[in-house]
């Protein structure tokens, strides 16, 4: 047998040798999905049945796509080249420009970002006498794509697809906004499917063409694809017979978390029957998790309903090992304390970086972290995302201080002297760039200059002046009403939480969240100049291109990935299961959270550290947070609890006293500042828990007396352990 097959179990075998015919492998997280997918990939090179470019993969991100391209080279023992490897938009994009005729583009078309859409929507809307006060652009916008992700063309929205805008021109609208994008030869994500899928249904040549192309077919994450996807793959799978339609998906639907993206897990059932006689090939050991991660992981997800049922075993030799801990803490910077110990701990028993990420479920939660990785000295990446200070609202909102602290800083007043729209056009930005040039004077200076000689349009020239008197009121308001109140209303005032406010986008309410979480930062210092010269500092830190680091991305971000330790931070009722996601979806949104969870959990081979903080900044006010619902979900066979012990149990309890216990109470409701839109709170006090000479026990060094306290670290000279540094939440009262 073939060496590679040697590495594979009975079942995982038989998924990769039955290379004809449509295939599809269910199973749970870990069970080898991908490397099955991989392994058969390489199968059927090996065994001659294709050429690279015959084989068509589909991956979830490019991310997948580049290590699958690693693994086939590594099993073919060379570099593989030519595949049709990639995401459903890479793999259209290069389809559609082979055939950018057929959908009257050229092949140099463009891809518009979200910006551009709705900057072209917009026009054709007010072009339109649409009244976009009554009617904001961003619903149309989302209508579009969902029409798109569903494969619907302008022609092809029925009566029952419409939706209620502009009393019944949405259709009209689309229409035109697609007519629009031919003209400047552009266009959209949505269109890379959406236009590919069209050519192929219209052209039956160019179909004929890669059926005859595209001898095998893999998709992975399958259960995350699609209306518009799952069209693609299936007017390029069903080849005329005598053909066999060779497509393989693997999935689990346990692991479905993008149906806010249009994605149909009842793809699933779909398949079986588009693919009549469809083998079906189920996974049933877990390679990547030791005992209790997986038992944990099964307990949460049992309770969702619906399930198509799977069986989960650990599959590993060592699969035994650490319980899945739950920690409770303070609040939020105790939890990145935590984490950041655990980190260093680990490092020093010689893990590696690289084998350790941090989960969140919300991308503002990552900005605790980043601070105390940099604190630490750890370096540490941003999957998926950016790191919170290179933010693009994070950044505006930073040029906006910095034009506060120090007037003359020119690229930060450029960022936003126009940002948001003021009306300022490329003229008068380069009339005042000349001034300040021509008379050696930064650009605020050009800017006064400006309006007192009227060298500038009334309309522009108002909201200048606007902006200027503005810095000048918030400068002055600085000493007397405090950096942290400034900066709330300064971000009001200036229109700049409007700009957030009015997009719909679907990145609107996180750039909001991350906007509260700065103001929250900036409430750690002393001065507005400290932050500055903070945020500068960590800016600076981030150079050094090790490829030992730590990994933090989003939960969604986290599919199809696996680390020996994974810290689960955040799980709070309201952040997880998120609060939006229940607004929005009820019961159903309820079931995604706990399988974003499940996902969650079983990403960790080894170690899996979930927390919650019993204090939580959330909507501007400190409140004590509720443990969330998923923690009392896990078993308690597979679980230690740690700091805190017995919180969650008491969640039904009135929220407050359920600490009262283990945490000293504070004021619940500590003074509140409202600022505008953003209410900013002072931390609650935490009161000297643990006072020096007061007996405790430790969960690992048992029995000792405190002799120091500093901050929440304690000095204990422990009874048999000797004396040791612990942070207080570890220890209780004895
Ligand atoms: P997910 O649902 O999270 O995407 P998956 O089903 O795709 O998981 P893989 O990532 O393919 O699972 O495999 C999980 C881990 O188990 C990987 O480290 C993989 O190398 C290992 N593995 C898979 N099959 C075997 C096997 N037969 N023997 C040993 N290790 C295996
Ligand atoms: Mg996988």
């Amino acid at each position: 047998m073939s060496d590679y097959l040697t590495r594979l179990n009975p079942e995982q075998r038989a998924a990769v040798e039955t290379v004809d015919g449509p295939l599809l492998v269910l199973a749970g997280a870990g069970t080898g999905k991908t490397r099955v997918l991989t392994t058969r990939f390489a199968h059927i090179l090996m065994t001659r049945r294709a050429w690279p470019s015959q084989v068509l993969a589909v991956t979830f991100t490019n991310k997948a796509a580049k290590e699958m391209r690693e693994r086939v080279s590594a099993i073919l023992g060379q570099p593989a080249e030519g595949l049709w490897l990639g995401t459903f938009h890479a793999l259209c994009a290069r389809m559609l420009r082979r055939h950018a005729a057929l959908a009257g583009l050229e092949h140099n078309f463009t891809i518009l970002d979200t910006d551009d859409q709705m900057r072209l929507l917009k026009q054709i809307m007010v072009a339109e006498n649409i009244d976009t006060k009554r009617w904001p652009p961003q619903a149309l916008m989302s209508a579009i794509q969902r029409w798109k992700d569903k494969g619907l063309t302008p022609d092809r929205v029925t009566t029952a697809e419409d939706v209620d805008f502009a009393n019944g021109r949405a259709r009209d609208l689309y229409a035109q906004y697609q007519r629009r994008l031919k003209d400047v030869n552009a266009v959209d994500f949505g269109d890379l499917l959406m236009l590919v899928v069209e050519i192929l249904r219209t052209n039956p040549d160019v179909l004929a063409s890669y059926h005859r192309t595209f001898r095998y077919i893999l998709v992975d994450e399958y259960q995350d694809t699609n209306t518009v996807q799952y069209l693609w793959l299936r007017l390029l799978a069903q080849r005329p017979a005598p053909e066999p339609q060779n497509i393989c998906c693997v999935g689990d639907d346990d692991q479905s978390i993008y149906s806010w993206r249009g994605a149909e897990i009842e793809n699933i059932l779909r398949f079986e029957r588009d693919f009549p006689g469809a083998t079906v090939v189920r996974l049933e050991s877990n390679y990547r998790s030791t005992r209790p991660i997986l038992g944990a992981a099964a307990g949460l997800i049992a309770q969702n309903n619906g399930r198509m049922g799977k069986t989960l075993r650990p599959g590993r030799n060592d699969a035994d090992g650490d319980k899945v801990r739950v920690v409770s803490l303070w609040d939020s910077e105790e939890e990145a304390r935590m984490v950041g110990d655990r980190i260093e701990q680990g490092q020093r028993r010689g893990d590696r970086l690289s084998e350790m990420a941090i989960l969140v479920r919300a991308g503002f939660q990552t900005r605790a972290f980043e601070e105390r990785l940099i604190t630490l000295g750890v370096p540490y990446r941003v999957v998926g995302g950016q790191k919170f200070y290179e933010r693009a609202e994070i950044r505006d909102a930073m040029a906006y201080l910095r034009v506060l602290n120090q007037p003359a800083d020119d690229l930060a007043f450029e960022r936003i002297v126009n940002t948001p729209k003021r009306g300022l056009g490329e003229t008068t930005i380069r009339a005042m760039h000349a001034l300040a040039r021509q008379e050696g004077k930064p650009l605020v200076v050009a800017a006064w200059r400006m309006i007192e000689t009227g060298a500038i349009r009334a309309k522009p020239k108002a909201a200048l002046h606007e902006l200027l008197e503005g810095f000048a009121r918030w400068r002055e308001a600085l000493p007397r009403e405090g950096h942290v109140v400034v900066t709330a209303t300064l971000l009001d005032e200036s229109g700049y939480t409007d700009m957030w406010k009015q997009d719909k986008s679907p990145e609107a309410a996180g750039r909001l969240d991350n906007l509260k979480e700065l103001i929250r930062a900036i409430g750690e210092f002393d001065t507005l100049a400290g932050f500055l010269e903070h945020v500068a500092l960590v800016m600076e830190n981030d150079e050094n291109a090790e490829a030992e680091r730590v990994s933090l991305m989003t939960l969604h971000a986290a599919k199809g990935l696996e680390f020996d330790t994974v810290f689960l931070p955040g799980w709070e009722e309201g952040l997880f299961p998120n609060q939006r996601a229940l607004d929005e979806g009820g019961e159903k949104s309820l079931e995604e959270e706990r399988r974003l969870a499940y996902v969650g959990i079983t990403r960790a081979r080894k170690h899996c550290i979930i927390s919650h903080a019993a204090n939580r900044q959330m909507y501007g006010t400190w409140s004590s947070a509720v443990p969330s619902r998923f923690l009392d979900e896990l078993p308690e066979a597979h679980v230690e609890r740690e700091g805190g012990a017995g919180a969650h149990r008491n969640r039904m309890a009135s929220a407050p006293s359920a600490f009262s216990g283990q945490f000293p109470l504070v004021a619940r409701k500590p003074r509140v500042i409202e600022a505008g839109s953003w209410e900013v709170a002072e931390r609650p006090a935490r009161t000297a828990a643990i006072p020096v000479g007061q007996r405790v026990f430790h969960q690992k060094f048992g029995y000792g007396r405190v002799v120091a306290a500093e901050d929440n670290k304690l000095d204990v000279e422990f009874e048999k352990a000797g004396r040791k540094r612990v942070i207080d939440t570890f220890v209780e009262k004895a």
